[in-house]
Parts: C-alpha cells; structure tokens; sequence
C-alpha cells in the first residue's frame, strides 16, 4: 500500500492557520495530528483535542526519547508533533494534516524531503497585528512577541513548496484543497 502524504500548513500566529485547518478537516479525509504543548490551555481548550498539555519536564523528557517528529520552541513555550501517530497513520496509507510553526515545518522538511509544505501569509502585518487583538487570546506583551516572530517568519516563506496568501477565508481554503486534490493524483500514489 502507498504510503500517505504529509500536508504541513505553517505560517505565522494569527494568520488563519486553524480555520483553514477546520474547513479542510470538513471535507477531505485526513488524519490530524494533535501536537504537544507546555502552553496552558486556553479557556474552552481541551487536553487530548486541541492539544497534548503537557509540563516542560514531561516534554523535555519526550524529546530526549526522540518521540517528536519536530519540535520547536515558540514564544516561550515548547511546542511538538508525537512522531508515532503520525508515522502510524502514514504507514496505513492516511493523508496526514499538521498545523505548525515555521522552525518545525524546515525541521520536517529537513526529515522527510517528501512532505508537502504550504505557507501561509497574511495579507499584511498590520492585518496580523489586528487578527491577533481581536482574538484576544494572549496578553499584550505575548502578541508583541508573536508578531515579532511573525516578521521573522515571514522571511522564510521562499523556502516553501507552496505559498498562499489568506486575504479570503475561502480562496485560501480553496487553494489548499486545490494542491491536496492534486498531490493525491500523482502518478505514483496511484
Ligand atoms: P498557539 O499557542 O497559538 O496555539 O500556537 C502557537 C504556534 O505554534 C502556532 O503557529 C501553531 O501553529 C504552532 N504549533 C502548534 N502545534 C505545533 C507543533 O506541534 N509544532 C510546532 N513546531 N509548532 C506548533
């Protein structure tokens, strides 16, 4: 059996990384993996859906067994894809979906050259800049620091197969879908 692909969205904080996320889960057939975090949830988060928390002993622990396909830290927290679901999932021949940060996807990248990258970038960063006020999840001092880290990681986008730019929720959708339909047509996936 063909072994599945490995779709990795990445792009900077804020950009729209997990609505898109959720509009492809509704229509194409993939596994998600469910990444590991020291970050504390956020209210309505929940441990085992939206993330592993776990405490950074836990994690550090974790990497020193070499249970992370990539890992990165990120605005002072860990952040980590748990290698064995995902290389358990691509071995049945699923599709694999994992939503990360730039560090983490050159790292995949780097560890399997056959992954599918796709970056996405805001229309702007003053546009970043008002997405993550409005979402109001972190404090002002975490958003200054994720949006410096997004002009950090902006830079980084000709290093990727596939570029989009979220200016429309559903172009963006669109596009993504566009390159997974056609990913899977390749002659050697058949
Ligand atoms: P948030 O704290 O907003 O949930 O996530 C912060 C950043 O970490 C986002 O860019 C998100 O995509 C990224 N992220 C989530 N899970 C992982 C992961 O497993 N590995 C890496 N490298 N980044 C992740």
């Amino acid at each position: 059996m063909a072994r599945g692909n490995l779709f990795v969205m990445t792009g900077a904080s804020g950009v729209g990384k997990g609505t898109i996320r959720g509009r492809l889960l509704e229509y194409h057939r993939m596994y998600y993996s469910i990444s590991m975090t020291t970050r504390p949830p956020r209210v309505g988060e929940r441990n085992g859906v939206d993330y592993y928390f776990v405490s950074k002993p836990e994690f550090e622990s974790k990497i020193a067994e070499r249970g992370f396909l990539e890992h990165a830290l990120y605005v002072d927290d860990y952040y980590g894809t748990p290698r064995e679901p995902v290389e358990a999932a691509l071995s049945r021949g699923q599709d694999v979906l994992l939503e990360i940060e730039v560090q983490g996807a050159l790292q995949v990248a780097e560890a399997m050259p056959e992954a599918i990258l796709v970056f996405i970038i805001p229309p702007s960063l003053s546009e970043l800049r008002r997405r993550l006020l409005v979402r109001g999840t972190d404090s002002l001092e975490k958003i200054h620091k994720r949006l410096k880290r997004a002009e950090e990681e902006i830079r980084l986008a000709h290093k990727f197969k596939y570029v989009l730019v979220n200016d429309q929720l559903d172009k963006a959708v669109g596009e993504f879908a566009s390159i997974i339909q056609a990913e899977r047509l390749k002659f050697e996936r058949m």
